[in-house]
């Protein structure tokens, strides 16, 4: 298993990269919308892993309702595993909240979340490439 990203929420993707762009040093790979979702998204690679930052594009973005509730702010921790499936029942088996069977993603991935009351208080999303 590695991290293969962090969920950043931000009010403004432009406006962040000042910071993780112009100052960190990290370049944007990719940026796409997730219209499921509701969010625009920019990937910047960091080691073996990347910085994701996330901003709503609508006001009822679960991204939106996150930062309403808590500010910007780290939302997810991405975890890869070898078989997204069988992780989830094994999860689920053992009384793990998960919030949604495996289902592809933006980037052909498959992902499935789990509930920060299950994890220590973080959101974590597990991915399958
Ligand atoms: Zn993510």
């Amino acid at each position: 298993m590695k991290i293969d990203h962090l969920g950043i929420a931000v009010r403004s993707i432009d406006k962040a990269l000042e910071f993780y762009r112009d100052q960190l040093g990290l370049t944007v790979t990719l940026r796409e919308s997730v219209a499921a979702e509701k969010v625009e998204a920019a990937m910047l690679p960091l080691g073996e892993s990347r910085v994701e930052l996330l901003e709503a594009s609508a006001p009822d973005s679960v991204i939106a309702k996150f930062i309403d509730k808590r500010g910007e702010g780290l939302h997810h921790i991405a975890v890869t595993v070898p078989d997204l499936p069988a992780a989830i029942e094994k999860l689920k088996a053992s009384g793990a909240r998960v919030l949604n069977e495996p289902r592809i993603g933006a980037g052909g991935h498959l992902y499935s979340f789990i509930h920060p009351s299950s994890t220590g208080g973080v959101l974590l999303e597990l991915i399958q490439e």
